[in-house]
Parts: structure tokens; sequence; C-alpha cells
């Protein structure tokens, strides 16, 4: 036993191993991404970041029926709404404490409109807890910014709901 160690050592059968190992590897397909570089794909289903959407014409899609407050488990949404002028009924308030958040995706099941949803936006980490109070006008300008990834999410995923 202790010349075949002795030999193995002589001869650097570990090493040669490891090299063999290297190259067996390095001809193969990459399993690592150089993040945030490149980023993995995302599943239609993923809940990330929340946004309120628009219709093609800029109009908000949200009619202030507060379905999504009331199903929040976390009681992370809050809104207050009043009646246009044109009799329409839209908010006038509506946060998101997204350190409450549980990212159930509640609120985007129980939108009639397809208003709340929560995009594919997952780098949104922050310095302070504040900056994680979200009020309409940074949801409205998520829903603007993602809202082609958005419209593509929903539409790969209605054929399976
Ligand atoms: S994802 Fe869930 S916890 Fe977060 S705001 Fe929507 S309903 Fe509330
Ligand atoms: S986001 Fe949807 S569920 Fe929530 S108040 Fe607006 S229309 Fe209703």
């Amino acid at each position: 036993m202790k010349i075949f160690r002795i030999l193995k050592s002589f001869l650097l059968l570990e090493f040669a191993k490891a090299h063999w190992l290297t190259l067996k590897y390095f001809f193969k397909p990459k399993v690592t991404l150089n993040y945030p570089y490149e980023k993995g794909r995302l599943s239609p289903r993923f809940r990330g970041e929340h946004a309120l959407r628009r219709y093609p014409n800029g109009e908000e899609r949200c009619i202030a029926c507060k379905l999504c407050e009331a199903i929040c488990p976390a009681q992370a949404i809050t809104i207050e709404a009043e009646e246009r002028a044109d009799g329409s009924r839209r908010t006038t308030r509506y946060d998101i404490d997204m350190t409450k958040c549980i990212y159930c995706g509640f609120c985007e099941e129980a939108c009639p409109v397809d208003a709340i949803v929560e995009g594919p936006n997952f780098e949104y980490s922050t310095e302070t807890r504040e900056e994680l109070m979200y009020d309409k006008e940074k949801l409205m300008a998520n829903g603007d910014r993602w809202e082609s990834e958005i419209a593509k999410r929903l539409a790969d995923d209605a054929p399976y709901r």
C-alpha cells in the first residue's frame, strides 16, 4: 500500500486526474452566469416588483375597486379613491408597503382589469426602508417602464389560466 502511494505521488497521478477533469468540463456548456451582465430566463409566473398598468391609450387601468387591498394577507396595500368628473372611479392614493409584502400574488389574481401586477424586475434593493414605501406615482412609473415585458408574460401565461 505504501509503495503504491509513493508510486502515485511520483507519477503525479492526482495532478493528471485534476487536469483531465478540468479539460473535460472546459468544453461543456457553462452552467454559471456572469451576473449582472448575464441574466437567467424568468418564468412567466415570476413574481417581482409591483407595477400599475395603463391601457394602450394611456388611461390607467385601475378602477379603485379595492379588491387587491381586501385580499392582501399582509395588509400591505392602502387605497383611497374618488369619483372623477366623467363619473369614473379612480384612486387618489395607491400605496404598497413593500417591506410587508410576501409576494403571494393575490393582488394580481384579484384584480379584474389586470391593473396591479408583479413584474419581472427583481433588482430593486434599497438602502433604507423608506424607499420601499411605494406610492401610486412609483407604481405607475414601474408599469410604464415594464409594460412590454409584463404584457408578454401575461400573454404567455394566459393559456394555463
Ligand atoms: S403580493 Fe401578496 S402580500 Fe404583496 S401586496 Fe400583493 S397581495 Fe399583498
Ligand atoms: S388594482 Fe385592480 S383590484 Fe386593485 S383597486 Fe385597482 S382595479 Fe381593483
